[in-house]
């Protein structure tokens, strides 16, 4: 009788069973704290925890696994111990092994990470992303606000808003593709830019950053201006249009315009260079990529003089675009020395500056706005359209065209709080 009476014990505290615990209510300093202390006490198993704090209400989960024996006493201590702290509720819900094995293994699903921007996010344009995200069968396991917090009384500081959502589910290459259609004809629709990524360990491994130049990294097309400068502008717009109906191929229309500016001083080059329009958001980016230790590269169809001296101001690493052959007599001859830098080159520069840094291409960033940039987005492990055409648009795999070229930061993961109240170092 005594042999059985002991064994049946020994059973009993062999048993154990899942809880998950619900506090929410006001945030303070040492709650977490006082809680584990609990379950430490009774040596609980955590299986799952998390929080969320939204202005300063506290929303904390917590997946516990403990002997049978104790676990009516660990409830009973804790609802005592949240009664003492005050305006704080907690809630238990026993969870079956059966739906805790059902649920663990949902974990081998893929993970995205969905980025959406704009100056201001309202309920609508969110209510849209999650929309077209649910019609795909994903399920929203995070949601993170990286923009810092909005100011009611100081409006002109809230310049832009972004939320990162951590999602997963299983999507085919097919439903991957429809979906980045359906979110880039969302994003347009709804004024808004967004980002749909694989959430693997490239994501935050990005070392290498090719931009595009003109209408990029500047608000100019150096062509433009120096045939404005040189009295030809008409004649190197028609050439431009030209090429863009599809009449003549790039090399030659290049060819053409390059031969047009032939008699420009180069004193006036450096005049154009010196007030060339940055785009907004540059300064940010670049001093925060150079800080991580990005690489950063210049891939233009623009001209080397004016690559140099962004590589000047930025301590841009590489530069490749065209040079314009200069004469003794210091002016443009209406020739160009080398290899024209178009769509093709631009994707074999980026692919060739990977393998020349030991960077994996899915660690590599393009950012462009032209139809030329289009190889070099589809190339890359990020691949972002800036302000770009909606043609070149619809054929990139993320935007950005409602704010400046730091949004670039968000796509890769980085918080204002990273970089500090005003957004700078
Ligand atoms: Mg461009």
């Amino acid at each position: 009788m005594q042999i059985y009476g002991n064994f049946s014990v020994f059973l009993h505290i062999m048993k154990e069973e899942q809880i998950l615990i619900r506090i929410s209510g006001e945030d303070r300093v040492g709650l977490t704290a006082s809680i584990m202390a609990i379950l430490a006490k009774y040596d609980a198993q955590i299986l799952d925890f998390g929080q969320a704090v939204i202005h300063n209400t506290l929303s904390m989960g917590i997946l516990i696994r403990i002997d049978e024996a104790h676990s009516g006493q660990v409830m009973k201590e804790l609802l005592f111990k949240t009664t003492e702290l005050g305006s704080i509720s907690i809630g238990f819900a026993p969870i079956s092994d059966d739906d805790y094995e059902a649920w663990a293994g949902r974990q081998g699903r893929n993970r995205y990470i969905l980025t959406i921007i704009g100056r201001s996010l309202s309920a609508a344009q969110i209510h849209a992303a999650t929309e077209v995200i649910s019609r795909y069968g994903l399920n929203i396991d995070a949601i993170k606000r990286l923009t810092g917090r909005m100011s009611i009384k100081h409006p002109e500081k809230n310049v832009r808003a972004c939320v990162e959502f951590s999602l997963r589910g299983f999507l085919s290459e097919e439903q991957r593709k429809a979906l980045q259609q359906d979110l880039m004809t969302m994003g347009t629709e709804a004024g808004m830019d967004f980002s749909f990524q694989k959430d693997d360990m490239y994501r935050r491994m990005r070392r290498l950053i090719c931009f595009d130049m003109d209408s990029t990294l500047i608000q100019a097309e150096c062509i433009d201006e120096l045939a404005r400068r040189h009295g030809v502008y008409d004649q190197v717009a028609a050439i431009t249009e030209s090429a863009m109906r599809g009449e003549i191929d790039f090399k030659e229309s290049f060819t053409k315009r390059v031969a047009l500016l032939k008699g420009l001083d180069v004193s006036v080059m450096r005049d154009i260079a010196e007030h060339l329009p940055i785009t907004e958001g540059t300064d940010r980016l670049m001093s925060v990529l150079k800080t991580c230790g990005y690489k950063i590269a210049i891939l233009s169809g623009g001209f080397t003089f004016f690559g140099e001296y962004l590589q000047r101001k930025y301590g841009i690493d590489y530069v490749y675009a065209n040079e314009l052959e200069v004469g003794e007599d210091g002016k443009l001859t209406g020739r160009y020395v080398g290899e024209v830098v178009d769509g093709r080159r631009k994707a074999d520069l980026l692919r060739l500056i990977a393998q020349t840094e030991k960077v994996n291409i899915a660690q590599t960033i393009a950012v462009g706005d032209g139809a030329n940039d289009l190889p070099m987005l589809n190339e890359a492990g990020l691949g972002i359209a800036f302000h770009a055409k909606p043609r070149v648009k619809a054929n990139a795999r993320q935007s950005i065209s409602t704010i400046g070229l730091d949004g670039v930061l968000y796509f890769i993961g980085f918080k204002d709080s990273h970089l500090g109240e005003q957004g700078k170092l």
